[in-house]
C-alpha cells in the first residue's frame, strides 16, 4: 500500500515537473518516492522479467550502459534505463516511475542502469534483496520440462535463467577530488558492497549474479580476484554458455547460484602509451601494497599489470576485440565491455555485432552539431583521466582549434585543481586553444604553463572568452567551411552548450 501511495505520489510529481518544464524530472520523483518508501526500488523493479544490469565506473558509464540498452532493443526486449544519466538512487528509482504504470507495475525485460560510484553499494543491496524476495515464489516459472513461450526470449539465448544481476565494473579514476574520496577507498566500499550480495548467496536461488570486469584495471581485477578466491566452485567463463543451454550441470548450481565473471581488456601493443599521464591513480598492489609492474599502459593505470611481490597480475580477457565507428581507446573499453554482458547473456552475435555498428552516442559524448557549413563536436570530459582520453582522440582528429570549458558547478565538482593532472602538454603548438566556463582563468592558467614547457613565443595561441556563447562564436570564426570545432566541456558546461546551439542562432 505504502509503495502504490509513493508510487502515485511521484508520477504526479514527474507528470507535474514535466508540465511546466521544471527539468528535474530525473530526481525529484525518485527523491519523493524514497522519502515515502526508503526500499520502494526492491518493489519496483520485482516485475522486470528477465534482470538487471548495473553499469558502474568513474569513466564511460553512460555510453556502456546506452551501448547495453541498444543491444537488448535490437534482440527485441524492452528495455528501462536511467537515460537522463541521473545515477544516484533517487535517479534509478524515478527512471522505474517514469516506466511504470500507475500501480507501480514495470513491464520490461530487462532494467540497465548507470550508477554513481558511491551510490553503488545502496543499489546493489536493493537489488540483490529483490532477487532473495523473488524466491518466495513471486514469478511463476514455468515447470522444468514444459515450454512457456511467454518466458522465451525474442532472440538470442539465455533462456534458462529468467532473472539475473549483472554488474558491470568498468574503471576507477580520480574524479573531482571534493566528490570522492581516494580510489582505493571507493574500491573497497565496492568490495565490502559485492561481499554482502555474496553473504545473502543461501537466500537467493535460481538467480544468477554476473561479473563484467575490467581486467586492465588493477582495482577492478583486484576485486574479480577476489570474488574467486571465495567462491570454491567458480564457473569459468567458457563453460557457462554450455551450462545455460542445460548440456552440462555446474557444481555450483548446488549452491542455487552461479557467479560468473567475464574479463574484458585491450590486447594491442601499437596502443600502449610512451609515458606515463599525470592522471595515474592506482599504481599499488591492492594485495600487498607493493608498486605495480606495467609491460604496457593505455591510459592512466589501464593496461597490462602485475605485480612481483605477491605475483598478483592481470587476468586474461575473455573479450578481447569489438567493432565500433567510435574513435577512441575509452570507446572501445565501453563496446567491450558491452559486449561481454552480451556474450554472457549468450545473445546472438550477429544482433550485437548491427546494434554495435549502428550505434549513436549519448549527447555531449562526441556529439555533433551543424553551424551553417561548419561542424562543432562535443566531447565530454569532467575529470582528469575523461580529459586525456578525449585529448587523445581529438588531437588525432587534427583539429586546428580547441575550445576548453571548465565550470565548477556543482554537477562539476567545485574544487578545479584536477585540470593540474591533465597532460595538456600534448596539444601541439600550431592548434589555437580558446578557454571559456565560470573558471576561465583558472583554465588559461593551466594552459599557459602547459605552453610554456613547449614554445613561449607561441602563447597567443591562447584565447580567453569567459562567455560560451561569444567563445564558441570566435571558434567558429577560426576554422574554415567544411572544418570542425572541438569543444571539451566539464559536465555543466556542456549542458549550456547544448542549449546554446539548440537555442540561438549562431553566425
Ligand atoms: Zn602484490
Amino acid at each position: 500500500m505504502k509503495t502504490s501511495l509513493s508510487i502515485l505520489i511521484s508520477k504526479t510529481v514527474y507528470i507535474v515537473t514535466q508540465l511546466f518544464q521544471l527539468g528535474a524530472g530525473g530526481t525529484w520523483p525518485g527523491e519523493i518516492a524514497l522519502t515515502l518508501n526508503p526500499n520502494i526500488l526492491q518493489d519496483l523493479v520485482k516485475h522486470i522479467k528477465k534482470g538487471i544490469i548495473v553499469v558502474v565506473g568513474t569513466n564511460g558509464k553512460t555510453t556502456t550502459s546506452l551501448m547495453i540498452v541498444k543491444i537488448l532493443e535490437q534482440h527485441g526486449y524492452s528495455v528501462v534505463h536511467n537515460s537522463s544519466g541521473a545515477n544516484l538512487l533517487n535517479g534509478v528509482v524515478s527512471a522505474c516511475i517514469q516506466n511504470a504504470n500507475w500501480f507501480g507495475k514495470l513491464t520490461a525485460d530487462w532494467g540497465v542502469f548507470e550508477v554513481d560510484e558511491n551510490s553503488l553499494p545502496i543499489v546493489i543491496s536493493q537489488l540483490s534483496s529483490r532477487l532473495s524476495e523473488t524466491h518466495g515464489g513471486i514469478y511463476h516459472k514455468p515447470k522444468s520440462g514444459v515450454k512457456d513461450s511467454s518466458t522465451a526470449p525474442p532472440a538470442g539465448g539465455f533462456a534458462r535463467n529468467d532473472k539475473a544481476l549483472i554488474l558491470v565494473l568498468l574503471n576507477l579514476f580520480r574524479d573531482q577530488l571534493d566528490r570522492y574520496g581516494e580510489v582505493d577507498v571507493i574500491a573497497e566500499k565496492w568490495g565490502k558492497a559485492l561481499q554482502e550480495i555474496r553473504n545473502q548467496k543461501s537466500e537467493i536461488s535460481d538467480s544468477e549474479i554476473l561479473y563484467v570486469l575490467n581486467a586492465d584495471d588493477p582495482l577492478i581485477a583486484h576485486l574479480g580476484i577476489k570474488i574467486k578466491n571465495v567462491i570454491p566452485t567458480e564457473v569459468e567463463e567458457s563453460n557457462t554458455a554450455a551450462h545455460r543451454r542445460g548440456n552440462e550441470v555446474d557444481p555450483s548450481t548446488a549452491l542455487g547460484m552461479t557467479e560468473t565473471i567475464t574479463y574484458f581488456g585491450i590486447e594491442d601493443k601499437k596502443q600502449f602509451l610512451k609515458t606515463h599521464e599525470h592522471a595515474t591513480d592506482s599504481t599499488f598492489c591492492l594485495n600487498c601494497g607493493h608498486h605495480l609492474d606495467y609491460s604496457g599502459i593505455y591510459f592512466s593505470h589501464l593496461g597490462i599489470w602485475k605485480c612481483n611481490h605477491c605475483g598478483a597480475k592481470r587476468p586474461k580477457p575473455q573479450v578481447t576485440r569489438v567493432k565500433i565507428r567510435l574513435p577512441g581507446l575509452y570507446n572501445e573499453y565501453n563496446a567491450l565491455a558491452a559486449l561481454s554482458v552480451a556474450k554472457s547473456l549468450d545473445l546472438d552475435d550477429k544482433i550485437t555485432q548491427i546494434a554495435l555498428q549502428n550505434f549513436q552516442p549519448a549527447f555531449g559524448r562526441q556529439e555533433e552539431f551543424t553551424v551553417g557549413l561548419k561542424k562543432i563536436k562535443l566531447f565530454l570530459s569532467k575529470n582528469p583521466t575523461g580529459f586525456n582520453a578525449s585529448l587523445r582522440t581529438v588531437l588525432e582528429l587534427k583539429p586546428k582549434v580547441l575550445l576548453l570549458m571548465l565550470n565548477d558547478r556543482i554537477p562539476d565538482g567545485r574544487d578545479v585543481s584536477w585540470i593540474w593532472d591533465v597532460d595538456f602538454e600534448t596539444i601541439p603548438n600550431n592548434i589555437t586553444v580558446i578557454v571559456s566556463g565560470d573558471r576561465v582563468h583558472d583554465m588559461a592558467l593551466r594552459i599557459k604553463y602547459s605552453q610554456k614547457t613547449q614554445n613561449t613565443e607561441l602563447n597567443d595561441q591562447l584565447q580567453i572568452e569567459p562567455n560560451p556563447a561569444q567563445a564558441l562564436e570566435t571558434g567558429l570564426k577560426n576554422i574554415r567551411t567544411g572544418e570542425t570545432l572541438y569543444v571539451l566541456p566539464t559536465y555543466s558546461a556542456m549542458l549550456e552548450v547544448r542549449k546554446i546551439l539548440g537555442g540561438k542562432k549562431i553566425l
